[in-house]
């Protein structure tokens, strides 16, 4: 089952992929997290990105390309993925459609996180991240319930980073949504309820048919259940039990 979150920065995507990656055992792919691992690192492209992440803005297309075909070649991914931050961009959509044509793995769904822009400017704003597990947590956290470590800030977390990332992300990623929506490959979740609430609605809508130019595709079906008439693409009303991959 190949994924993708897709959502604003502080929409959530995270908090859900490390829910899915949990529930289904696949491999969760983020770029940001690949990017602050290199800067960690010190390599030539973490020296490069850096200042970018800092500043709110993108790294080049040429680079997260790249960095998403490496990636997706290992062998962890073979399982499938739950992709967290990419694509951004319209073309890094084109080139994730073509890599998975060459791969012979399409995608199966795109889940969108809403949250509106004031509610993401107030989760953004003074977040602290623990830099083991990368669990977000309120302004004034004292420690990561997980790891009981302590918490910092993201550098692009400080308020003159937060709303560059907004803005990039109204510019160059919200036409990501509408390159998905032309496939019918987009689930729209609520994302303003608790952790729990929207979890059980992203697996429902990972377990729901999806309606798709015409045809209705189950992802856990492995895309073979047409079925005309049925599905829907928002979870809610009926929700399907979800199941293990
Ligand atoms: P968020 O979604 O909260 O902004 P991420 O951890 O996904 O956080 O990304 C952090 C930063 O990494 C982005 O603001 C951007 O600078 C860079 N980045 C991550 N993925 C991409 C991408 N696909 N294209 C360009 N830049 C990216």
């Amino acid at each position: 089952m190949n994924l993708l979150l897709y959502g604003a920065p502080g929409s959530g995507k995270g908090t859900q992929a490390n829910m899915l990656r949990t529930h289904f055992g696949i491999t969760h792919v983020a770029t940001g997290d690949m990017l602050r691992a290199e800067i960690q690192a010190g390599t030539p492209l973490g020296r490069q990105a850096q200042p970018i992440l800092a500043a709110g803005q993108y790294v080049s297309d040429d680079i997260m390309i790249a960095m998403i075909r490496n990636r997706l070649r290992q062998p962890d991914c073979a399982r499938g993925f739950i992709m967290d931050g990419f694509p951004r961009t319209v073309p890094q959509a084109k080139a994730l459609d073509s890599l998975m044509h060459t791969l012979g793995r399409p995608l199966d769904r795109v889940i969108y996180l809403k949250v509106e822009t004031d509610e993401l400017l107030r989760r953004l704003s003074g977040r602290l991240v623990c830099p083991l597990c990368q669990r977000t947590y309120p302004p004034a956290t004292a420690k990561c319930e997980a790891d009981g470590g302590a918490l910092v800030q993201r550098e692009d977390d400080k308020a003159e980073a937060v709303k560059p990332r907004i803005e990039v992300y109204l510019h160059k990623t919200v036409p990501v949504l509408d390159h998905y929506r032309g496939a019918g490959l987009v689930s729209e979740i609520d994302g303003r309820g608790t952790i729990e609430e929207i979890s059980r609605q992203v697996l429902a809508a990972v377990a729901s048919p999806l309606v798709g130019n015409g045809k209705v595709v189950s992802p856990l079906a492995g895309r073979s259940a047409a079925k005309p008439g049925g599905g829907e693409d928002h979870p809610g009303t009926t929700t399907p039990k979800a199941q293990k991959a």
